[in-house]
């Protein structure tokens, strides 16, 4: 009857597209109850998914901290490039 060929491993989810706009509106605080609920459900079984939340709000978490302390980029090169001559 039913196929027991699963051979999925950890590297599929079926719901990844689903997953990834849920979790791109709740790093933005645009998630509604039930889309934040859905998503904190998957996250703790889909460890693909919880991975991607992992990384993409390490991500936004890096660029907030960047736009508020650090308004050009560029200016941190230079920063750090200065620092190592200084100290060398
Ligand atoms: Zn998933």
């Amino acid at each position: 009857m039913s196929e027991p060929s699963e051979k999925k491993e950890s590297t599929g989810c079926k719901e990844f597209d689903q997953c990834l706009e849920y979790l791109y509106l709740m790093l933005d605080n645009e998630a509604t109850d039930a889309q934040e609920t859905y998503l904190k459900n998957h996250l703790e079984s889909c460890m693909i998914c919880f991975e991607q939340y992992e990384v993409e709000k390490h991500i936004k978490d890096l660029l907030k901290t960047r736009i508020t302390k650090q308004p050009v980029p560029a200016d941190l090169a230079n920063i750090i490039r200065t620092k190592v001559f200084q100290s060398a």
